[in-house]
């Protein structure tokens, strides 16, 4: 479970009402059993209940079992989708290794307003669940002009592996196998797809690496899922 405060030896916790209840009433916990909190700062924490109210479950911390791991490195932009693909696309790209995750806008997105701290709690559930024990990035959304323009400057050597329904080359494992060893991105459009100017400005860019997905138009959600597997089979998040 995930928790905002500090991690050490026998310090006391009160949970919130709802992390109360999961543990209480979904996982049944009692007093004397253990959890494992982090707080995307000090690693994983084995912790005992020492009082087991479904309103306000008490824990003292018992030992550390795992020490802080980084943030993946692997960034994932995208166009924001409405409410729940774009809850689906944050957990989906956490469980699939992204560590920073950025909304673009485009020329054709949709959404306009984005509510941060649903992103952020998205994010956090995808970390409890797939056991990661830091807190992707949610970066502060931009326009895809503005990436492109300051994207050497903020990302160095970066290469921003493009989606691109257009792209004629058959099969991404190849060309995502050439860029083993450097570090990456992955941009993917909105509902509406790229705009031809955007997807000729995103051609020309020398860091820009196009791919294909196949043959069929995918939904921007399962187009994320799709290429964050290529990426995971050819270049990973490991580095
Ligand atoms: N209208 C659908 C939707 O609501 O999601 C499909 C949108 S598709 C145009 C959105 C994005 O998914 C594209 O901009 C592209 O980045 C990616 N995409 C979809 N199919 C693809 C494919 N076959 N190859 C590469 N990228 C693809």
């Amino acid at each position: 479970l995930f928790v905002q405060a500090a991690l050490a030896p026998d310090a006391e916790l009160t949970l919130g009402k709802d992390q109360s209840l999961y543990l209480a009433a979904v996982l049944r916990k009692s007093v004397g059993d253990d959890v494992v909190l982090f707080n995307g700062r000090d690693g994983a924490w084995l912790c005992r209940l020492i009082g087991d109210s479904k309103k306000a479950v008490h824990l003292r911390v018992v030992e550390q079992i795992a020490p802080q791991t980084p943030v993946s490195d692997l960034w994932y932009g995208f166009a924001p989708l409405k409410s729940e693909r774009l809850d689906y696309v944050i957990q989906k790209a956490v469980e699939m290794g992204a560590g920073l995750i950025q909304p673009i806008m485009t020329e054709y997105t949709q959404v306009h307003r984005l509510k941060g701290e649903r992103m952020t709690a998205n994010a956090i559930e995808a970390a409890e669940q797939c056991e990661v024990l830091s807190v992707p990035h949610i970066v502060p959304e931009t326009t895809l002009s503005r990436l492109l323009a300051g994207w050497t400057a903020e990302h160095g050597d970066r290469r921003l592996i493009f989606a691109d329904e257009g792209e004629a080359s058959a099969s991404p494992i190849e060309t995502l196998k050439a860029l083993e060893g450097q570090r990456v991105g992955l941009l993917i459009g909105p509902e509406g797809g790229f705009s031809p100017e955007e997807r000729e400005n995103l051609r020309a860019q020398p860091y820009v690496v196009p791919i294909s997905l196949g043959p069929r138009i995918l939904r921007a959600d399962t187009a994320a899922v799709a290429a964050l597997a290529c990426i995971q089979a050819t270049i990973g998040d490991w580095r």
